[in-house]
């Protein structure tokens, strides 16, 4: 399974999972379809599938326009979005599995971005391998997503779920934040070498112009402070020992930032 990711609208990265023997491939919140179709044009692949995290329309935009250039594909989304995603046929749960060139995702049910977000866990076939995580607006390069129909507790638990794998998982995030997430992450975090180091590469990175996404998440877990609300750095920074009161401070923070 090949993983590409097509830049759209402002900062959206779409993911395009690719199998080359059967000519098929999947798409992950299709923000657009015009980048869609012309990779998929010149891979002369068909697609089969759309994977959804969340209902917002940059990840759900091009949903009706891919139906239409291929009526046979399924569209995928967690069963609290019913009514929310364009031609939504397969309602997931927590625990769930969906198939992809001999290839099984797990599902995570992730609220707190919205009340209905999930994302879905490739893990590696062989241990030397990479594990893959679609996370859409939950887990960011260096953040996390707003909490717009969610509680902090919610998120905690959600992001919790995303903190329990492995490190050498890949976190395929939905948007380009990374540099602006790592320079908030220095205001409440200053202290972490980790996390400093990671702001020279990371502006390295996009003075060349390159994409930062995606992430491993062993690095997430040093460096993210919206991993962190157990972390007495940022429990310090927050004034409290509550680990989702850390959290709520912190997010609340960002929002302001
Ligand atoms: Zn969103
Ligand atoms: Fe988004």
């Amino acid at each position: 399974m090949e993983i590409i990711s097509l830049p759209a609208l402002a900062d959206n990265y779409i993911f395009l999972l690719h199998d080359s023997q059967k000519k098929i491939a999947a798409v992950i919140d299709p923000a657009d379809h015009k980048p869609v179709i012309s990779k998929l044009e010149q891979l002369q692949a068909d697609l089969v599938a759309i994977f959804n995290t969340h209902h917002h329309h940059d990840h759900i935009g091009a949903n009706q326009k891919l139906i239409e250039k291929f009526p046979n594909l399924k569209v995928y989304g967690g069963i609290e979005d019913r009514g929310r995603i364009p031609g939504q046929q397969v309602f997931l749960q927590d625990g769930d599995r969906v198939e992809f060139a001999n290839r099984t995702a797990k599902v995570f049910f992730v609220p707190g971005h919205t009340r209905a977000h999930i994302a879905y866990y490739f893990p590696p076939v062989t241990p030397d391998e990479t594990g893959e995580l679609f996370c859409g607006d939950t887990l960011f390069a260096g953040g996390c997503g707003r909490l717009f129909e969610g509680t902090p507790a919610q998120m905690v638990n959600s992001l919790s779920k995303l903190r329990a794998l492995p490190d050498h998982t890949r976190v395929w995030c939905a948007h380009e934040y990374t540099l602006n997430n790592l320079r908030f992450a220095l205001t409440v975090d200053s202290q972490n070498n980790d996390l400093q180091k990671r702001f020279q590469e990371v502006t390295a990175m996009r003075q060349r112009q390159e994409a930062t996404v995606p992430s491993l998440l062993g690095v997430e877990k040093k460096t993210n402070p919206f991993l962190r609300w157990d972390n007495y750095s940022l429990q310090l920074t927050a004034q409290t020992h509550d680990p989702v009161q850390t959290f709520a401070i912190i997010r609340k923070m960002k929002d302001q930032f």
